[in-house]
């Protein structure tokens, strides 16, 4: 080796957030109108009375869709509800988007017309306006980066960090049934360059497929936290699976977490798939990623109020830091849950 060469380092020794970290580190805010910065679902900015949060979101062909499987108009759809997703995470409502795109030659202009109604079709389901973006060529695929801007009042935005010993751990619908629609997607592409000619039948696996291929955000739970007067503690979405997100809000809460198996929500057709695929249905729950629920927690005094929403599950209880983060089997046994976040470069 040239001992003249710089050290190079890894990135992969770092991790996905090890690297961020180390690259951001030196950046104090200097702003006080910079209410949170790096670390949370999305920054948040003071603008008068009002809070104006901010979130961006990069989707890579090859990377975070293949286009084999993926169809434009979905991918446009998903690429909005990624980033608004983030946008509820903090309690707030989204209102405007931006779109930059790079594209090959590769893609024509009614490709490009599919993308964009799938974004139509996603900012009338949330009520965002597109109001701006970027638009350049690429020598290779079609990378897209959203950014979501949205609105909170002042005092009624979550964070990650701020979960109490005694809170109650919830989840909003069912997890790692995207997982596995991707599971199925890339058995069938497998199946497909096999032999061209085979249609692939999906129609079984509808709801999985549909959980990966055009997911949803939980706007309708923030509506419904704002009707029922509730104000989470803390919360994430759901975005790297649940092992991940309970890791962030522990982490930087500086809290445990106990959470018992029989209350993590999981679809009948996860169950059934994930059996299938000689998998455990709740690794599907912890380590599968792109479902999009909310995971948050509340104070215990607010148990009745969550109690009759539907599609809320009280999953676990905040314990000190000390008790660590520990799953609590069906079968009676306590495991700590680990979580990798993912490595990806
Ligand atoms: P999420 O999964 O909710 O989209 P991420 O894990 O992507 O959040 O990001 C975690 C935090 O790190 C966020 O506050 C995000 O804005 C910030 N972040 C990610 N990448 C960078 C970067 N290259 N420079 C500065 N901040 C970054
Ligand atoms: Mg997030």
């Amino acid at each position: 080796m040239d001992p003249n060469q710089e050290k190079r380092t890894d990135v992969n020794e770092l991790g996905e957030f090890g690297l961020i970290d180390h690259l951001t580190k030196k950046f104090p805010l200097l702003n006080e109108s910079s209410l949170k910065g790096i670390g949370d679902d999305a920054a948040i900015i003071e603008n008068g009375d009002m809070l104006t949060v901010v979130s961006t979101d990069m989707l890579i062909e090859g990377i975070h869709f293949d286009m084999m499987y993926t169809p434009l108009k979905h991918l446009g759809y998903k690429a909005v509800v990624v980033n608004v997703s983030d946008i509820y995470a903090m309690n707030a409502t989204p209102k405007q988007i931006t779109v930059s795109l790079a594209f090959s030659n590769r893609f024509s202009v009614e490709a490009l017309e599919e993308l964009y109604a799938g974004i139509e079709l996603a900012c009338e389901r949330y009520g965002v306006d597109l109001v701006g973006g970027d638009t350049t060529s690429s020598p290779k695929g079609l990378s897209m980066s959203i950014t979501a801007i949205g609105q909170v009042a002042k005092g009624k935005q979550v964070y990650r960090n701020t979960a109490n010993v005694g809170d109650l751990f919830c989840v909003t619908g069912d997890l790692g049934a995207a997982y596995l629609g991707l599971q199925i997607l890339e058995r069938e592409k497998q199946v497909y360059l096999a032999a061209p000619g085979v249609k692939p039948d999906l129609g079984e696996q509808s709801y999985l497929v549909g959980r990966q291929l055009k997911p949803e955000a939980r706007k309708d739970m923030i509506v419904a936290f704002d009707q029922a007067g509730l104000l989470p503690t803390s919360m994430i979405d759901i975005s790297d699976g649940l092992a991940s997100e309970l890791f962030h809000i522990c982490s930087q809460s500086g809290v445990g977490a106990f959470v018992e198996e029989s209350g993590v929500p999981i679809h009948p057709d996860t169950e059934v798939q994930a059996i299938d695929f000689k998998i455990d249905p709740i690794t599907c729950a912890l380590s599968g990623g792109e479902d999009y629920e909310l995971l948050f927690t509340i104070r215990p005094e607010d148990v009745d109020k969550v109690k009759y929403m539907p599609g809320i599950y009280i999953m676990g209880e905040v314990v000190p830091k000390k008790d660590g983060i520990k799953l609590h089997t069906k079968g009676g046994n306590i495991h700590p849950i680990t979580a990798q976040g993912w490595k990806h470069f």
